[in-house]
Parts: C-alpha cells; sequence; structure tokens
C-alpha cells in the first residue's frame, strides 16, 4: 500500500524513541503524522487496526517496535475562538498551546494545562489533571471518529485518568471545545508562572520520563509511599526513581522499555509487601 497517497508525511521504520517523552521505543514499521482530518480518516480506513498516539506524554513502546501503522496526531493543532468564551481544539494541539491560546484571549481555565506535555487528544483519553484544574472541569463536548463515522461526544464519563476514550479506544478525538471564563490576561500568566515553577521545583521536568509512573492510590500519594519504602534513586539500567520526585520514572540514557518495565514492576512489588497497597501503573505500554 502507498501510504504516502493517503498522507504526504509517512515515515518507514521510525524510532518512537524520537515520539515519546520517555525517549524509548523501537521503530514503527510506518509512522503517519496526518495534518488534516481527512488524512486522518483515510489512514484509519486504509489501516483500522493503526495505534493513535499524540505526544507520547504517557507511553512506554517496547525497544523491538511496533508492527504497522503508527499515527501521531501532532500535527492537527488549529486552535480557534468560537465564541466570547469558546475555543475549539484540534486534537494534536499541545496543552500548553492551549493554554497559552486561552491567556492571550484573556480566558481562564486552562491554566492547570500550562505543565502537561500532552495533546488535547491524549489529555482527553486520560482526564489529564493537575493543581486542582482537569480536563472534566473545562471540555463541554469533542468530535471523534469511530468506524470511519464522524459523531460528537456531549458526556465523557470523565473520572481520575479515565474517560469514555478510555473505555473505546475505538474511537479517535478529533477535537474538542473548552468553556473557559474571561479574566484579566495579567492575572491567567501569574498563575500559569506560578503552576510552572511549582512543578520544575518538584519535578524531575530536566530528565526524559513519562510522566507519573503510578496512579494515585486510594488512600496518599505513590511518591510519598514510594519514598518511604527507601526507593528514591533505585535504578535498574538507564531506568531509575527520580531523587527529586518518587513519583516519576526517568530515563537516565538509554534505558529500554525492558528496563522500566521491571522497575515499575519491582517497585509495585516492594510497596505492595511493606504497606499492602496495590500500585497500578499511569503510563500505558504499547505492545504488538
Ligand atoms: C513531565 C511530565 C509531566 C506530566 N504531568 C502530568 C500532569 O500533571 N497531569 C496529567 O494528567 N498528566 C501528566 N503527564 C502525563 C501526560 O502528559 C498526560 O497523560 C497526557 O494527557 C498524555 O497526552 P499525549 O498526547 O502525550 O498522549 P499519549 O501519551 O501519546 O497517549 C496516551 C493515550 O491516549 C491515546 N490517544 C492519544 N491521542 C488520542 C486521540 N486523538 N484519540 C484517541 N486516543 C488518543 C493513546 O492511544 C494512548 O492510549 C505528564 C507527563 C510528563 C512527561
Amino acid at each position: 500500500m502507498d501510504y504516502k497517497r493517503l498522507c504526504p508525511v509517512v515515515l518507514e521504520d521510525e524510532p518512537l524513541s524520537k515520539h515519546t517523552t520517555i525517549a524509548i521505543g523501537g521503530p514503527a514499521e510506518y509512522f503517519a503524522l496526518p495534518a488534516l482530518e481527512k488524512e486522518l480518516t483515510a489512514l484509519l480506513a486504509a489501516c483500522p487496526d493503526a495505534r493513535i498516539i499524540g505526544n507520547g506524554s504517557n507511553l512506554l513502546c517496547p525497544d523491538a517496535g511496533l508492527r504497522g501503522m503508527v499515527i501521531s496526531t501532532v500535527n492537527m493543532r488549529a486552535l480557534t475562538r468560537l465564541d466570547e468564551t469558546h475555543i475549539l481544539a484540534e486534537c494534536g494541539a499541545l496543552l500548553p498551546a492551549a493554554a497559552a491560546f486561552a491567556w492571550k484571549l484573556g480566558l481562564a481555565g486552562l491554566e492547570f494545562a500550562t505543565g502537561i506535555p500532552g495533546t488535547v487528544g491524549g489529555g482527553l483519553v486520560m482526564n489529564a489533571g493537575a493543581y486542582g484544574g482537569e480536563m472534566s472541569g473545562v471540555v463541554t463536548e469533542s468530535r471523534f471518529l469511530r468506524d470511519g463515522a464522524q459523531a460528537t461526544q456531549h458526556e465523557h464519563a470523565f473520572r481520575y485518568r479515565g474517560s469514555v476514550y478510555a473505555d473505546d479506544p475505538g474511537k479517535t478525538v478529533l477535537s474538542a471545545v473548552f468553556a473557559l471564563t474571561p479574566d484579566d490576561p495579567a492575572e491567567i500568566r501569574a498563575r500559569m508562572d506560578d503552576l510552572s515553577l511549582r512543578r520544575r521545583e518538584k519535578q524531575p521536568t530536566e530528565w526524559p520520563s513519562a510522566g507519573s509512573a503510578f496512579k494515585r492510590p486510594k488512600d496518599g500519594f505513590a511518591a510519598e509511599i514510594i519514598e518511604k519504602c527507601g526507593l528514591k534513586g533505585f535504578r535498574i539500567g538507564g531506568a531509575a526513581i527520580s531523587e527529586k520526585h518518587a513519583g516519576f520514572i526517568i530515563n537516565l540514557g538509554g534505558a529500554s522499555c525492558d528496563d522500566v518495565l521491571r522497575l515499575l514492576e519491582h517497585t509495585a512489588s516492594v510497596v505492595y509487601k511493606a504497606t499492602g497497597v496495590e500500585l497500578q501503573p499511569e503510563i500505558k505500554t504499547l505492545v504488538n
């Protein structure tokens, strides 16, 4: 199949390490970067089993790579003002870009997204959130593609790190509408700067990672429990529990997918034996 007839940017044997924030992953047999909905639609019609990724900021990909087609949405990133208080974001728009767009329009509500390095699509799947804000608080509707047909989603079943899109991976998010509140741009900017500072102080943003390695357990915070178990700095191969924030697994250089999986497993097992808390990974692992 000549995929380039469907989408001008289709790479072969493209290292997924270049498209995941933890910088891990072997080659995708085909890696497409559609810029238009019609390109994405045509690719999905030709490859119904294609994997959709956003900015790869919550993903772990196998060292051996992935067979078949991987589609990244990051080139579908238009942001548009719809009216006084609503903006429309394409699925591949980065959350910090959407937050900055809203700030410049004097619209508050997306400040929480300033430092979340994912796309709008990935953010909807995960109900991304931070510092008291999350997608559930601002998204009013979204459009998706399923089995070649487009539809609008009004009820998102948002919950902690999940949504209707996590329940049904057959749905590809195309765009979302955010309902925001008019506010002084200087005050919005100040809140964004404050959150960025807090993030830089607490999180190992200088290292490649996939964000929080584990979901928040019912009682307490994963990072605190992992730290109490003495695992800060614990290392397997090139992957380590961050010294700065024990909730993050960082790639110290040359970490393999297997290093991270073993570190996730080891951490969960030590924590369970010491505390009885069952940690669940927040990072999603793609497999062949
Ligand atoms: C340094 C750092 C800090 C982080 N901080 C936070 C934080 O504060 N809060 C938080 O919630 N998360 C945080 N994350 C995690 C991550 O940024 C979020 O989970 C984000 O929502 C993932 O978006 P993505 O575009 O990178 O998705 P990806 O990682 O590419 O994909 C995640 C999942 O979404 C699916 N997906 C992606 N796009 C679409 C689409 N258009 N349609 C259907 N499915 C799709 C993928 O198939 C996959 O299952 C952080 C990550 C890093 C590296």
